[in-house]
């Protein structure tokens, strides 16, 4: 090894942890969960066309030493307590023993965790989940067999989907992430892609992100394909303007040199909005619910994700074009309307994509008291229960009890949630949110 190269095997240095905001704070920008990193490994040893880990680490995999990743863990327990660790490494799941030793060191400690991995490998999901794992993330990328061959991805999993569901009855959850945008792809292989995102995005325990590509310098797919276009909303650059925007200067400083700034760029690949296309794709599938109704209960095709995408997304607008949907579908009663209406206003305030307007509501006395200890209280129409248990829509005129006949309670730092009628008594209310507190 170069001198000048760390060897992580004997590296002894850990996070400065105590430069990391507060549990309080971190509660507060991520709506009750919090994550904090660990270190278990650098660097990849597979070579997808669009990511530029093989020319940093040229394809190596180095792994931190067990004693300076129980060295984490104990700072981060006694720093933070109960919280989820997440171990940055994008190879963990393939160094078997490592997964050994952290399994059962993690099971002592009591935390939960999660981690990064690929689903055409062998690993005993069981064993992770049993020592507190709760979330693995994998990169799908494409639906399309054919793209895994060009972006170097290996063997297209014919069985994705029941491997996911396989995992996620084991009670792991599994964040899948895609992307839409390769310069070689058809609208009709994004369309499959998307199919294959809400689908996957039905099963519990599951978590989906669509992705517009961005080019990156020294990956196999920006060699053979440069054409690109400036397009400050990307991934990568998310977050960086100071003010409502570029500044004129940092603009014409960016398209001076495509090669230095890609994060700014996309490729041309034939869709205008593709970036505005992945977050509303993103969006749908976090109401997954409400989506899989929109394909297979109301007869849409993929074609309303592409119809509902403006030129740059927003969630406020995304609900109203959604309302104006449903609205405007002729061959939907108006009950059902209003069950839609309501099922996608649920499954956006308890997934976080939108704060609920309490004083909306003339919310029943008794359920001051769950919203009081810090739960979400959401009133309804709709005996909700069977779609929620189920994950499918199914609508029937006898779960329609009218405005404001339920409530749903959740509890947002665990996700945990009650359906109760609103008539209901204050005992009842008292177990339910001890019930949610466990
Ligand atoms: S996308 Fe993931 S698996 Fe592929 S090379 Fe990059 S880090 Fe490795």
């Amino acid at each position: 090894m170069p001198d000048n190269q760390i060897n992580y095997s004997s590296y002894s240095t850990i996070p400065a942890y105590e430069l990391m905001p507060s549990k309080s704070e971190i509660e507060k920008i991520n709506r009750g969960k919090v994550f904090i990193p660990c270190e278990a490994g650098r660097g990849c040893s597979f070579n997808c066309a669009f990511c530029c880990s093989s020319s940093i680490w040229n394809r190596r995999v180095v792994f931190f030493n067990t004693d300076i990743i129980l060295k984490q863990l104990d700072e981060i327990r006694a720093r933070y307590g109960e919280i989820t660790i997440y171990f940055t490494c994008d190879n963990l799941i393939y160094n078997h023993d490592l997964i050994d030793f952290l399994c059962k060191a993690l099971k002592g400690r009591e935390l939960k965790w999660q981690c990064r991995g690929r689903l055409d490998i062998d690993c005993d999901y069981e064993k992770l989940y049993n020592s507190g794992c709760e979330m693995i993330m994998v990169g799908i990328e494409s639906a399309q067999s054919k793209t895994w061959k060009k972006i170097q991805k290996g063997r297209f999993p014919e069985d994705i989907i029941a491997k996911i569901s396989d995992i996620t009855n084991i009670g792991l959850g599994v964040t899948a992430t895609y992307i839409v945008g390769f310069p070689f792809e058809t609208r009709f292989d994004v369309s499959n892609t998307l199919l294959h995102a809400i689908r996957v995005s039905s099963n519990p325990n599951s978590d989906v992100s669509v992705h517009a590509l961005t080019p990156l310098p020294k990956t196999a797919i920006y060699d053979s394909y440069q054409d690109i276009h400036f397009n400050n909303g990307t991934d990568l650059v998310r977050g960086l303007e100071f003010s409502d925007g570029l500044l004129p200067i940092d603009v014409s400083l960016i398209k001076s040199d495509a090669n230095l700034f890609l994060g700014f760029y996309s490729f041309n690949c034939g869709i205008d909005n593709i970036i505005s296309i992945a977050e509303t794709a993103t969006a749908l599938c976090k109401t997954s619910i409400f989506t899989n109704a929109l394909l297979e209960y109301c007869k849409f095709t993929i074609d309303v994700v592409f119809n509902l995408s403006e030129d740059s997304y927003e969630q406020e607008k995304l609900e109203r074009k959604i309302i104006t949907l449903i609205d405007t579908c002729d061959f939907l009663k108006n009950e059902e309307k209003i069950v839609l209406r309501e099922l996608f206003e649920i499954e956006s305030c308890l997934r976080g994509l939108k704060q609920l307007d309490f004083e909306k509501f003339g919310m029943p006395q008794q359920f001051h008291l769950a919203r009081d200890a810090g739960f979400l209280v959401i009133l309804c129409s709709y005996n909700f229960s069977k779609i929620f248990n189920s994950r499918l829509f199914s609508f029937s005129m006898n779960m329609y009890a009218g405005a404001n006949s339920y409530a749903i309670i959740f509890n947002p730092s665990n996700k945990k949630y009650v359906l109760l009628k609103t008539g209901t008594s204050i005992e009842n209310i008292v177990y339910s949110t001890y019930l949610l507190r466990k």
